[in-house]
């Protein structure tokens, strides 16, 4: 592979390859951009066919940190570790402390957190050798119930710009997967009255949904029918897609989902389509809010942290400004939000500060 160009075209910082003899530990860190400030972004662990494989993994998931965490707000810039290996297998504690110095002799550039493939405990090792790890149990926790009021506050914008009122109650919405997100989506909603129709592949998931929310349920493949206001992915990717699109009867598309779009004319079809499609990585970022939230001086606080989840609802309401203004869809205008306040930040830098 041609890892110098890409990292040309794309403006990626650091590849840094790291290898250990005592624990075979096989990882890539990928920091794509620290203009904002020290890159956060998660560990996976995963079973890659190629290490190619798994350099364009890091790579692809570091850039998207970067724009997720630009357009949430954040004094953070975007980076991600794959470690090469089958999480069911391959894990010891020696694996993830290697891995812990090489985060720390990266001396804060970067900072590490959950992922897929990777838990608590990993991140427990991991904080055994340095202090650049977020996202620890006794810390900011789960970042789940945060994603969905994120999610939840979203919707509320999104809602707003289509019917003209935050009001969800009387509203049907959609939750394909009931999960994590889904779940505590539904509880939200639920809360303020909205009329819920959900779907999983996991009969009991669905069940225990549908009897505290008093929700209806379909099977998986339903989903995209039903007819309702709003439909909010909490499951997989590239559900938006040219088989699903003319099933669609809802007016708004958010969730929490990450790559919703199977590719990015998706989006334009949405909009030509009369759909407002909320950008997956503005709507789910509560979760990395919730997280960054534990590096402030002062030390972690939730109600601070809620407050700031609640600010997707301005996110939101700023890419479909962003959108309207320049006429295209909201997934170019998400990138653009997070570009240009990359750029205004690195810009009101230019000044010289004496360092004491
Ligand atoms: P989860 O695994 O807890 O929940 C996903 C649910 O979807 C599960 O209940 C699963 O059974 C169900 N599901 C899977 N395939 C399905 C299908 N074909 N039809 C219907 N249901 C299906 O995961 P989660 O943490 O709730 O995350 C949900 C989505 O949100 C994922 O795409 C994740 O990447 C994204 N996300 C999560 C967070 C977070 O804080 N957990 C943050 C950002 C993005």
């Amino acid at each position: 592979m041609e890892l110098f160009k890409t990292m040309r075209e794309f403006d990626y910082e650091n590849v840094v390859l790291c290898y250990d003899k005592t624990s075979d530990l096989k990882a890539v860190i990928a920091i794509h951009d620290t203009t904002l400030g020290p890159a956060l972004g998660g560990c996976r662990m995963w079973t890659y066919d190629t290490e190619e494989d798994a350099i364009n993994d890091a790579l692809r998931l570091a850039r998207g940190m970067t724009y997720k965490n630009a357009a949430a707000g954040l004094n953070l810039g975007g980076a991600k570790t794959v470690v090469i290996g089958n999480p069911r297998k391959d894990k010891s504690e020696a694996l993830f402390r290697s891995l812990g110095r090489f985060i720390e002799g990266l001396n804060g550039r970067y900072i590490t957190a959950e992922d897929v493939g990777t838990n608590m405990k990993d991140m427990d090792y991991i904080s055994m050798e340095t202090n650049y790890v977020a996202g620890l149990a006794e810390k900011s926790g789960d970042p789940s119930p945060f994603t969905a009021y994120g999610v939840f506050r979203g919707i509320q914008a999104a809602c707003e710009e289509v019917f003209g009122t935050t009001e969800l109650s009387g509203k049907t919405v959609a939750i394909q997967g009931v999960g994590n997100v889904g779940y505590n989506l539904a509880k939200y909603l639920h809360d303020v009255g909205t009329r819920l129709i959900i779907t999983d592949i996991f009969e009991d998931n669905v069940k225990r949904a549908a009897s505290e929310f008093n929700a209806e349920y379909v099977k998986p493949d339903d989903i995209y029918g039903v007819d309702c206001d709003i439909f909010a992915p909490c499951a997989l990717g590239a559900v938006i897609n040219d088989e699903t699109i003319p099933h669609l009867k809802c007016k708004i598309v958010a969730g929490s989902s990450n790559n919703q779009l199977k590719e990015e004319k998706h989006g334009e079809i949405l909009q030509e389509k009369g759909i407002l499609y909320v950008p997956d990585f503005i709507i789910n970022a509560g979760g990395v809010i919730n997280v960054a939230e534990e590096l402030h001086p002062s030390g972690y606080n939730k109600e601070r942290a809620m407050r700031k989840v609640s600010m997707v609802y301005d996110n939101v309401k700023k890419v479909i400004q962003k959108s309207k203004q320049e006429n295209i869809p909201t997934c170019i205008a998400a990138d653009m939000v997070a570009e240009e306040r990359i750029k205004t930040i690195a810009g009101i830098r230019d000044n010289f500060i004496k360092k004491v």
